[in-house]
């Protein structure tokens, strides 16, 4: 029978997605007799931001305020565990990391949510609420500004930025300019895309597909209000007053260098986006540090995988292994000896739910469940309005903030 009245100490990075479910799952475990069990969660921001309800925050002030939760509303008053609002800086060891604030921390059980940085406006980038109020801010007086706003990449998130920029500021020409021949991922069925292609103009959105813009190296995160005319690879030229990037992101793995210099190789990808490489463990891809996971945007699973909701999942299959290590008592013996340490069979994750639900201004929608996909039909519109486009689901993510009063004080 293991010691459940041990001392664990589990430290969760990034509290955003992945983060939140598997600190909520594992905090939960000390009102199950895990008496000398901690969590701490360290986030390099004060508030989570509801990152998939920024097309609404974008061009609705009310929402945007309420779209940022604090992290010291995270785990209740009378708690054990604790938020450290940081950055991590070093993972210095199997047991050990450094914050930027100068704090190190002892960790039994380590799990990465550090997600994936968007190039362009998309999301908010201060760590501050106030400072992701303003860069929003910023964003939506410029649109109200702008004659002509050029929205390039048509993945979900471009999708739907311009379809809730047109249908928000109907006076003013939106034009979507895509790679890809048809727009969403192409996981997703035909039916979607062209739906998508079809409700956009009914919004009068210009759509242009198979046309890559080619973007001046010093086009940054403040640079894209303004007037500028942009060339696509075919030519044409694109001229705009605000230009959002809804393509591509980068993944921050520089807190690995001395666990990788330790093992002589990489733990993440050079090329792309930088993902951590992970097994379907969710355990970093090395048999020197099985106490350490990845869950989310982070890891090295396939574009398929990168949503908020698979991230969630990710959370939850992390947090149980990490339970099966605890219920082994595998901390014990990682700790005192590397040579009789044996690693449990751990749970794998699989990517088994295909679903897509896309706002397209707050009244149309295109939507694929399992293999069933609602494009151009008026079904589609009344789904998504009645499941995502009111609210996008921040009501769910208000539930991870027990700590009312501090959540409402905000
Ligand atoms: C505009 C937009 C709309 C989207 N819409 C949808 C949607 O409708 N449905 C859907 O399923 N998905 C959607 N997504 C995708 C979804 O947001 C991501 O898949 C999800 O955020 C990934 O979650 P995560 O927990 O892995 O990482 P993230 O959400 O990126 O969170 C990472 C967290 O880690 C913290 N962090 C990072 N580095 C450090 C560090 N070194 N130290 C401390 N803290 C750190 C960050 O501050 C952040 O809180 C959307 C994304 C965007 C940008």
């Amino acid at each position: 029978m293991a010691d459940k009245s041990r001392n664990i100490s589990i430290v969760v990075v990034g509290g955003s997605y992945a983060g939140a479910v598997a600190a909520k799952k594992l905090a939960d475990l000390s009102k199950k007799g895990y008496s000398g069990l901690k969590v701490t969660l360290v986030d390099e921001k004060s508030h989570y931001f509801h990152a998939v309800g920024f097309p609404k925050a974008l061009v609705d002030a009310k929402y945007a305020e309420k779209a940022f939760l604090p992290f010291a509303s995270f785990f209740e008053n009378d708690s054990p565990h604790q938020f450290v609002n940081s950055r991590l800086k070093l993972i210095t060891d199997a047991h050990h990391l450094e914050l930027e604030n100068g704090q190190q921390l002892y960790y039994d059980y380590l799990l990465l949510a550090t997600g994936g940085k968007a190039p362009g406006p998309i999301n908010v980038s201060a760590t501050s609420k106030d400072g992701g109020l303003a860069e929003i801010d910023q964003l939506r007086v410029g649109l109200q500004d702008a004659n002509s706003i050029l929205v390039i990449g048509g993945g979900a998130v471009g999708v739907e930025v311009a379809g809730f920029v047109a249908a928000t500021f109907p006076q003013k020409k939106v034009t979507l300019v895509h790679s890809g021949k048809r727009l969403l991922p192409t996981n997703f069925r035909e039916g979607v895309s062209n739906g998508a292609v079809a409700k956009l103009g009914q919004l009068d959105v210009d759509v242009v597909l198979n046309e890559r813009v080619e973007l001046p190296d010093d086009f940054g995160h403040s640079a894209q209000i303004g007037h500028k005319v942009l060339r696509g690879t075919s030519g044409t030229e694109y001229p705009s007053d605000v230009q959002i990037l809804a393509v591509g992101f980068k993944v921050n793995s520089a807190f690995l260098e001395p666990l990788e210099a330790k093992i002589g190789s990489l733990l993440h990808i050079e090329d792309g986006p930088g993902f951590i490489r992970v097994r379907p463990t969710l355990q970093l891809d090395s048999d020197s540090f099985p106490n350490i996971f990845v869950a989310g945007d982070a890891n090295d699973l396939p574009m398929t995988a990168k949503y908020g909701f698979k991230a969630e999942m990710q959370g939850g299959t992390a947090a149980a292994n990490i339970k099966k290590l605890i219920d082994t008592e595998f901390d014990k013996s990682f700790s005192e000896s590397r040579d009789d340490v044996v690693v449990p069979a751990l749970g794998k994750w699989s990517d088994m739910v295909d679903a897509i639900m896309v706002p397209i201004g707050p009244d149309l929608g295109v939507a694929q469940m399992l293999k069933v996909a609602l494009g151009c039909s008026g079904i589609a519109n009344f789904l998504v309005r009645q499941i995502k486009s009111k609210d996008f689901m921040l009501w769910m993510r208000k539930g991870y903030y027990p700590n009312k009063q501090q959540t409402n004080d905000e």
